[in-house]
């Protein structure tokens, strides 16, 4: 796991080496390469000097010395062959170790989002989650894999340039100590206006991904509200948003090229005049005169390059600190000296004491809660909406922790017991039957881990699925997804029964799992559900009376406290607020 570094930029620096992890010695190797690499190409112009020099030595004394024009010139022809081989062979190293990088960094930024307490993911728009999973991540992708290690040589270019310039003349090589610390100084305030601008781009990018769902998801509620026009409005206010703030901030990193270019020129004018002044002094050969003209060129394109180069790093480092926010989330974990459950050893009686929850500490939800459900028993959560009901599975399911007093299962704190082997006990159904890409056997073993086909077939029979799965052409193969239509809401319920029921839970957590249904399929669904609830201790929330009158036991809520405990005919002699909420119509009698 990285460590948070964000602060700064060497910070995230220090984290981009983190993740280089096991190829430290590859890149380390990379960068010593680069080093022999550029310095042989820094060092080919003091040759090509040095052979200008014996040419012009000829010229004015006619001594000419084969062997010394010779042996320099394989020397200039090795080293640029060296050098540039280093080049392709550090090229291709870097490329391998940035996408090592990128896969880690994807990996664990997946395997986070499974690991962050479901509040983030209730308080964090889908949007910015998705932007953070693609947008980011390929914007970092693109910084590692060719900026910063281009970025890299570039450095070693300048600082290997410098060094030779300042070994063959100091007082030419004041010239680009001026202009160079210049140009890095108009990159730096570019660069901070840009910054602003990409941050809010990837910001928007979020938003932008957010709409964007809400509409296609939710595409046939936009049209029938004739709600085209106003969802387009929204989408272009934010559209014109990214392209002001694209804009801006290509704007400014445009100045960058013709300043590195003006600043570049300068130099060769100063190089002329003093260079001119210096060898009619005599204080400067031609041959130095001609290698600091070749060194003022090798500056031009690093300079060049880093300016070109700035926007991708920006907005890579951006994009990196977006995701580090993401991998810094303090994740769900387990209490100290927490105790494993064996599956085969839980009763299922439940018990809330004193239990007191707000979803935020200022905002306290229920007060003091008490309740028992014993096992085996079918526990109706009964109330208005907004009452708490499905407050009460959050917490007994561990979604969100408790402010004060204790939950226990069969007499366990259920806070001193692992999370996931807690979870085990449990089979929860939605009112949204979820079914994901794939055939419906694999849908149905979801549930458990490495189900057999027999598993697989007991399941489906015990719900009453198996009817309708052995009628289609492919039967357990057949390939379903969420958005495919030829399974109805009950049957795509039934799997989603025979997937909870597979793992043998010994508490079900069943939350207006028939809501959405006619009274036929609701029918079919609830005689599989009373079939699952035999010998499990079963939390329902329902809405329907045949499947409150038959509980064991009803809770009735509201405003997040526990008002009445009892069966219905109990409460309805109680003549409180659950024989009101009866005998006004709300609990539907079908
Ligand atoms: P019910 O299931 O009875 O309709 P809930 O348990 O869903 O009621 O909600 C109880 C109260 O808690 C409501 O006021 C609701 O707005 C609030 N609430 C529910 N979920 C959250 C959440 N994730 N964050 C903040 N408040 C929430």
């Amino acid at each position: 796991m990285v460590k948070n570094n964000k602060n700064s930029q060497m910070g995230l620096l220090k984290t981009i080496y983190q993740l280089i992890g096991k190829d430290k010695y590859k890149f380390i190797l990379a960068i010593a390469l680069m080093v022999i690499g550029t310095f042989c190409l820094a060092y080919a112009p003091k040759v090509a000097g040095k052979i200008t020099d014996e040419f012009s030595k000829f010229a004015t004394t006619n001594v000419f010395d084969g062997n010394v024009i010779v042996t320099l010139l394989i020397s200039l022809l090795a080293l640029y062959v060296v050098g540039n081989l280093l080049k392709m062979v550090t090229d291709r190293m870097m490329i391998f170790i940035s996408s090592n990088v990128t896969l880690k960094l994807r990996d664990e930024l997946h395997e986070k989002m499974h690991n962050v307490p479901i509040n983030y993911i209730d308080s964090t728009p889908s949007g910015d989650i998705i932007a953070r999973l693609t947008n980011d991540m390929s914007s970092v992708e693109s910084m590692i894999s060719s900026t910063l290690a281009t970025l890299f040589v570039q450095f070693i270019i300048i600082i290997l340039v410098i060094i030779m310039m300042l070994i063959l003349n100091v007082e030419l090589s004041i010239i680009y100590l001026i202009l160079i610390p210049l140009s890095f100084g108009i990159l730096k305030f570019i660069s901070s206006r840009t910054k602003v601008q990409y941050k809010k781009q990837q910001k928007l990018v979020g938003k932008l991904n957010g709409v964007i769902g809400d509409n296609f998801n939710n595409h046939l509620i936009v049209k029938s509200y004739n709600m085209e026009e106003k969802s387009l409005d929204k989408f272009d206010k934010i559209n014109n948003q990214i392209f002001e703030s694209y804009f801006k901030s290509r704007f400014y990193s445009g100045f960058i090229i013709p300043i590195n270019t003006i600043l570049t020129n300068l130099g060769y004018i100063g190089i002329c005049v003093f260079g001119g002044y210096f060898i009619i002094s005599g204080s400067l050969t031609i041959g130095t005169f001609l290698a600091f003209i070749l060194y003022g060129q090798m500056l031009t394109e690093p300079l060049t390059t880093i300016g070109n180069n700035l926007n991708i790093l920006q907005s890579g480092f951006s994009s990196l600190e977006n995701i580090l926010d993401v991998l810094n989330v303090e994740e769900e974990k387990d209490f100290e000296n927490s105790e494993n459950l064996l599956e085969n050893d839980v009763k299922g009686e439940i018990e809330f004491k004193n239990v007191k929850f707000g979803y935020s500490e200022d905002k306290i939800l229920m007060d003091d809660v008490n309740f028992i459900a014993k096992s085996g028993t079918t526990n109706a959560i009964v109330g208005p909406s907004g009452a708490g009901k499905t407050t009460i599975v959050n917490l007994l399911m561990r979604f969100y922790d408790i402010n004060d007093g204790t939950i226990y299962l069969d007499g366990k704190n259920i806070y001193k017991i692992k999370k996931d082997d807690f979870r085990k006990s449990f089979g929860m159904v939605l009112q949204d039957s979820w079914v994901f890409e794939g055939t419906i056997a694999e849908n149905i073993g979801y549930g458990m881990e490495n189900p057999t086909i027999e598993d697989i077939h007991k399941a489906a029979e015990m719900v009453g699925c198996d009817k309708f799965i052995n009628l289609l052409p492919d039967g357990y193969d057949t390939v379903i997804s969420e958005e495919n239509t030829n399974l109805s809401v009950g049957e795509k319920q039934l799997l989603v029964l025979a997937r909870t029921i597979i793992s043998d839970p010994k508490i079900l957590i069943l939350d207006e799992a028939t809501s959405q249904m006619d009274t036929r399929t609701e029918l079919l669904v609830t005689k599989a559900m009373e079939e699952m609830m035999k010998g499990r201790t079963t939390f329902i929330i329902a809405h329907r009376l045949f499947t409150i009158k038959n509980a064991d036991k009803i809770i009735f809520m509201k405003n997040g406290d526990i008002k009445e405990v009892g069966n219905h005919k109990e409460l309805l002699e109680l003549n409180g607020l659950y024989a009101e909420m009866y005998k006004s119509g709300s609990i539907k009698s079908e």
